[in-house]
């Protein structure tokens, strides 16, 4: 039998990314040189203790923030030479971003809401049409017309996932998303993550939250800035079943 072998596609490359913040006098030192590849369809954890510059790291790899020294490319693409306006541009195209606070507007619909990202289409009636599938996907078809402070916690996650979701994003960044729900929404928003990535989508979860982080296929791991795991959770299974069999 013919063994198939899929080429990884790169989503996101980066080689020494190094972060320093300087405000005034003060120097920190966040991320001390950090390199890894994440590829499509790969659902990876970025784990470490408060601190550790998982958020830091994040706004970087999410467009949010430039690193200030390193390589990064996104989709095969250079990004550490684009002007603010072409990453803000990549940025809305290209990823989607799922935040522990929601981030949603009130005083508006739950629809209008995911409608937001796209707003720049050409093309309104598949932007409602677009909205509505993805509310929809996320079990919400029922309350497009609910203000988002009429619905519950877990029902403002998965707004925040179904506008994460509307532009076919290459990556979705999920930052602490369950920290503050109660732990049966934390469990539905992280089954809705991995139908997500089962349907083929990339994403990359920052938690400090050992429960959360089961969910993932790979543990990146993080302490001071800097990389000290990095593993496939399947391949560190099968090897500790295999060393309890000894
Ligand atoms: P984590 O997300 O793992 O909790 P962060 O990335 O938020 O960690 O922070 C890592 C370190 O970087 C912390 O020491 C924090 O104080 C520092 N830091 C983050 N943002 C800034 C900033 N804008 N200016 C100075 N220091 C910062």
């Amino acid at each position: 039998m013919t063994k198939l072998f899929i080429m990884p596609i790169p989503i996101i490359e980066v080689n020494f990314l190094k972060k320093v913040f300087i405000n005034g006098e003060v120097v920190t030192k966040v991320l001390h040189g950090l390199s890894f590849n994440i590829n499509k369809g790969e659902f990876v954890a970025i784990m470490g203790p408060s601190g550790s510059g998982k958020s830091t790291l994040m706004h970087i790899l999410g467009l949010l923030d430039r690193a200030t020294s390193g390589e990064y490319k996104l989709e095969e693409k250079d990004v550490v030479h684009l002007s603010d306006n072409e990453l803000a541009g990549l940025r809305n195209r290209k990823i989607g971003f799922v935040f522990q606070s929601f981030n949603l507007l009130t005083r508006t619909t739950v629809l209008e809401n995911v409608k937001l990202p796209l707003t720049y289409s050409v093309n309104k009636k598949n932007i409602e049409i677009r909205a509505r599938e993805v509310l929809k996907s996320v079990g919400l078809g029922h309350r497009l017309d609910y203000f988002t402070n009429q619905i519950s916690g877990g029902e403002k996650q998965r707004v925040a996932i179904a506008r994460a979701l509307v532009n076919n994003p290459s990556v979705i960044f999920a930052d602490e998303p369950t920290g503050n729900l109660d732990s049966k929404s934390g469990v539905q928003i992280m089954k809705i993550l991995q139908e997500l990535n089962n349907a083929g989508n990339t994403i990359i979860l920052v938690t400090h939250e050992t429960y959360t982080s089961e969910h993932a296929k790979r543990i990146i791991k993080i302490k001071d800035g800097m990389i000290i795991d990095d593993y496939s959770v399947k391949n560190r299974r099968i090897a500790q079943d295999g060393e309890n069999l000894k």
